[in-house]
């Protein structure tokens, strides 16, 4: 017999809820503990994963595989072509491995909530248990209910309750033990496992030399990686983090979006390890950088709240109803410069060559370039929010999906549909010496503080021209008075 952990988006050994059940579990029942990753192209395809963030999984699985190795754990990787064969394929394994039992950390997304249900039945029939339990949430979906009984859709009240909710069960930010070491045995018996290589990412997911050089050191893989990201955030920067979070040209994040994405590390240890900082046990007080940036933490749980309670966001539908009629443009050159950063809006171009250069995008920036798609180009955010996904090294459906839906107005919580953000007042306020923009659009190096938020309207034209630099594709002030209509008519038919 043999206990099996299934890993998905949870490649770590430390505080993780699945793995720490189904070694304990092993451990009663004293048999060995097997876990297994299913590389699934299609997945990757259906998942829109980047290749920068597949080539992370791929790292993270290397590492994981030998942490689990010095347990005597065994880390089988298979890939397998077709996502619908993966059940099957698992109950084949089970067999083969003579496990009874297989253990899982929740997914919500609504086809892998489905098929995992599914095989919750479907192993049961096969005499198997499958146990697959929340843990990518400090607070689990479902638990929190607003005064008449229904599910938040605005995040202030929610996240009152989620902060309520964990101080009465304080238990959520207790952390799991890593797995027990496994019977020598095993190495033995497993051997086959022990030996399997991960593979090379699919042909369609690959990564350049160069682009590998360049992410490998900007993005080191694996759990202790995010630890030690975790630990110097909160030694060097928590404190600050509420006056600096929102300045791109500072490195005042934790930047352990990457790491919160592919489950290097959870949520709950991010909390906790803030919160034992704090001079108070509250979650909403102390420290005003350590309050703020458990917040944020929050706005991820939020999101994943959201897509238990909507599914359908999960299927290309926003979630306000009404918000379906708008007429988008389709404007392809428009989509393309921005895209390759080449709108003439060097704020949203910076971001874009951010974004495409590391993997990698500034919270502000993503809401400036989010807004200016979906407002300014009115082109249908759906688009933006598919090339994020494509680039992103932390692309989470979830929190991708809710960030469009604020900055486009159509989600949860939105920002309201007539509040559009003037790309220049962003810039001005948010990298007002032009820090962020002189990196990342280095044709505007020499123009002067007031100059390079818009070099075209403040006198540097030409400048800006001899350098390369491209006009501005579109008017703000017609774009803002285009949306408002587009949005106005589009709500009124909706
Ligand atoms: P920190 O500021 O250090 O925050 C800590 C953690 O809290 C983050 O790692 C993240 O897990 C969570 N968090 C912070 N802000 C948010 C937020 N607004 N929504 C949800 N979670 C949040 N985040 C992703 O992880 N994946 C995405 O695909 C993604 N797409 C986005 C798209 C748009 C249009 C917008 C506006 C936001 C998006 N975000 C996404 C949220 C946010 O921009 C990133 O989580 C953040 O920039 C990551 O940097 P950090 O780890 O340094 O964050």
């Amino acid at each position: 017999d043999s206990v099996i952990h299934w890993f998905k988006t949870d490649l770590r050994c430390n505080d993780n809820r699945a793995l720490a059940l189904a070694s304990e579990k092993a451990k009663e029942a004293a048999v060995p503990l097997i876990c297994m990753y299913i590389v699934s192209p299609q997945d990757f395809e259906a998942h829109l994963a980047s290749p920068v963030r597949v080539d992370f999984i791929l790292r993270t699985l290397e590492i994981l595989k030998r942490d689990l190795a010095k347990l005597d754990i065994p880390l089988y990787i298979e890939t397998v072509e077709r996502r619908k064969q993966i059940p099957d394929r698992i109950l084949e394994l089970m067999e083969q491995w003579g496990s009874r039992h297989l253990f899982a950390n929740m997914e919500y997304e609504v086809d892998e909530l489905r098929r995992e249900a599914n095989m919750v039945h479907d192993l049961a029939e096969n005499g198997k248990s499958f146990e697959v339990v929340h843990d990518t949430c400090v607070v689990p979906p479902g638990q929190l209910q607003s005064g008449s009984g229904n599910q938040y859709a605005v995040y202030s009240p929610w996240y009152r309750s989620w902060v309520a909710h964990i101080h009465a069960d304080l238990d959520l930010l207790e952390l799991f033990d890593s797995p027990n070491k496994n019977p020598g045995t095993a190495r033995k018996r497993f051997k086959d496992l022990f030996d399997c290589a991960v593979p090379e990412a699919p042909s369609n997911k690959q990564l350049t030399k160069e682009e590998k050089r360049r992410f490998h050191s900007m993005w080191p893989a694996g759990e202790n990686a995010a630890k030690e990201r975790l630990d110097k955030f909160c030694e060097e920067k928590i404190g600050g983090y509420s006056d600096n979070r929102n300045i791109p040209a500072e490195d005042g994040t934790s930047s352990l979006s990457v790491h919160l994405a592919s489950g290097t590390i959870s949520s709950r240890t991010c909390v906790r390890t803030a919160r034992d900082r704090n001079k108070t046990k509250k979650l909403d007080g102390g420290n005003e950088g350590i309050r703020v940036w458990i917040s944020e933490v929050a706005w991820r749980d939020f999101y994943k709240h959201v897509l238990v309670h909507w599914p359908y966001v999960c299927m290309n539908k926003p979630y306000k109803p009404e918000y379906s009629n708008i007429a988008w443009s389709y404007n392809e050159e428009h989509f393309k410069a921005w895209c390759e950063g080449r709108t003439g809006f060097p704020i949203v171009d910076a971001a874009m060559r951010q974004l495409n250069h590391n993997g990698y995008m500034h919270n502000r920036c993503r809401m400036i370039v989010a807004s200016f798609l979906s407002k300014d180009l009115l082109i249908d955010w759906r688009k933006g929010e598919r090339y994020f996904m494509e680039h992103l090294i932390d692309g989470d459906f979830a929190s991708n999906n809710g960030g469009w839906g604020f900055s486009a107005s159509v989600g949860v919580d939105p920002q309201p549909y007539f509040r559009i953000f003037n790309p220049l007042l962003q810039s001005e306020k948010f990298d007002p010496e032009g820090v962020y923009i002189r990196k990342w659009v280095p044709e505007l190096q020499d123009l002067d503080n007031k100059e390079i938020h818009d070099p075209y309207g403040r006198g540097a034209g030409a400048k800006a021209k001899k350098a390369g630099y491209p006009k501005p594709i579109v008017n703000h002030k017609d774009c803002r008075d285009r949306a408002l209509n587009a949005y106005k008519e589009g709500i009124a038919n909706g």
